[in-house]
């Protein structure tokens, strides 16, 4: 299995030549555009720390498209790169190219809508289709996808060519984890359908491949009955190792006894919690850091954020489920904050904060972003030399802590 993924990535890599100029005939062939406002969005990212102009843009209609050019690529005696972009939300020009072409998934025209299979509990998509219009799609069946990211707008071959993590990844997987069926465009231009079973090799060599292993244009994702409400719950800790224990303790839960979302954040601002992602909790947070001993803490505190989801008929058993939940944790007893809100108000949270971050011009700002996995064995080292050691008291942003079971 080694040698063959080998091969295929050295396929892929094959593809890079210096010196192409596209004739205009080519161009129209492959149904390329060297619009100035194609050509300049698809330079940069949501990272704004790189910018790299492709030589010319695709914007396919169907898979068809992206094979042509890809085999085009792969048979040209020059060469040229090609590089899926889904939305661009990568940090640091993953999707950019500058010898050769982006091809455009996401955006207008491109692929078809989502076909919802409600017999069988899954969901086929286009690549480019972003999550937020499969979770709308999907709920017009009352389904929805068991394992999301925090943000929506993202596309499904940009989120499934890294992980896809949220809070539900300790109990469903990341979204990787919760895929049948993958069509992919590989290397050499050919339209392959992939699966556990069905050519396995690409299907879990795409899967996390950052790009580099072939072109998802059509994914068959996984779907559950969708839940109806969601009680949003946040508390505080002081103490590193309690908030870390909690948060193992929680992902280690099955059955119908746990929550269905576990993540949490650091908090190092000065002053009031009121972090990006605070404007659900109502009335806001009046509550002064310093207050939470954080004085004592090298100015950190650290946030557990869970949630459990209902259906109402049986919302009248959601408290006695949550105070039964909350009563193993020791978190600071003063400092919980709840909310409750639709179910697809949750998943879409960070939509809302993404419109007041743009109405201050805040959001289209250079993202230096970072994750790292960190194993148990060395998140209390990881707290105190980054967390308090370099951030402490002196950083703004968010930066979230997602806990994770290794086998899933
Ligand atoms: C505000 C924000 C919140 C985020 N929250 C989370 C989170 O909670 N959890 C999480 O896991 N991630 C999160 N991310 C990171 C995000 O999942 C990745 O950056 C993801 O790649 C972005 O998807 P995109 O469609 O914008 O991809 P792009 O940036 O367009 O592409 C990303 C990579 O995928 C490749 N690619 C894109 N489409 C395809 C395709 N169809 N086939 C093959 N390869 C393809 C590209 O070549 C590139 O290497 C977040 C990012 C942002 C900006």
């Amino acid at each position: 299995m080694a040698t063959k993924l080998l091969l295929t990535f050295a396929i892929c890599r094959l593809i890079v030549t210096v010196g192409l100029t596209l004739e205009p005939t080519e161009l129209l062939r492959l149904g390329l555009t060297v619009d100035p406002v194609d050509v300049e969005s698809a330079s940069v990212d949501f990272g704004l720390m790189t910018k790299v102009e492709p030589l010319a843009v695709l914007r396919p209609s169907s898979a068809k498209d992206v094979a042509q050019l890809v085999k085009a690529a792969y048979e040209s005696s020059h060469g040229f790169t090609v590089s899926a972009r889904g939305h661009g939300h990568s940090i640091n020009g993953q999707a950019q190219t500058g010898t050769g072409v982006v091809v455009q998934m996401s955006g207008v025209g491109s692929g078809g809508k989502p076909r919802v299979w409600g017999g069988d509990m899954y969901v086929d998509v286009w690549g480019g289709e972003l999550w937020i219009d499969v979770l709308k799609s999907c709920l017009e069946y009352g389904l929805a996808p068991k394992s999301w990211t925090d943000y929506l707008y993202l596309s499904v071959g940009g989120t499934l060519s890294n992980a896809g993590i949220s809070g539900q990844a300790f109990h469903h997987g990341p979204q990787i984890s919760n895929v049948h069926e993958l069509d992919v465009v590989t290397g050499k231009g050919e339209l392959m359908t992939c699966s556990k079973e069905q050519n396995p090799e690409l299907f879990h060599a795409v899967l996390g491949g950052l790009g580099q292993f072939g072109i998802i244009t059509r994914a068959r994702i996984s779907l559950e009955p969708a839940p109806q409400r969601v009680r949003w719950i946040r508390v505080l800790y002081s103490n590193f190792s309690a908030f870390t224990k909690d948060q193992e303790y929680l992902i280690s839960l099955h059955g119908n006894q746990k929550f269905d979302y576990v993540e949490g954040f650091v908090i190092v601002d000065e002053g009031l919690i009121n972090n990006w992602r605070s404007s659900f909790f109502s009335p806001r947070n009046p509550v002064k850091i310093s207050s939470l001993g954080s004085n004592n803490n090298g100015g950190v505190l650290y946030c557990l954020e869970i949630t459990k989801n209902y259906h109402e008929s049986t919302a009248e058993t959601i408290d006695q489920e949550i105070e039964a939940l909350l009563k193993k944790l020791n978190f600071i007893p003063t400092s919980v904050f709840t909310t409750d809100l639709p179910y697809v108000d949750f998943l879409d949270r960070v939509h809302k904060a993404e419109l007041k971050l743009r109405s201050k011009g805040m959001w289209e700002v250079p993202h230096p972003w970072l994750n790292l996995f960190v194993p148990k064995s060395k998140v209390a080292d990881f707290d105190r030399g980054v967390f308090k050691g370099i951030l402490g008291n002196k950083t703004s942003g968010p930066i979230l802590i997602y806990p994770m079971n290794k086998n899933k």
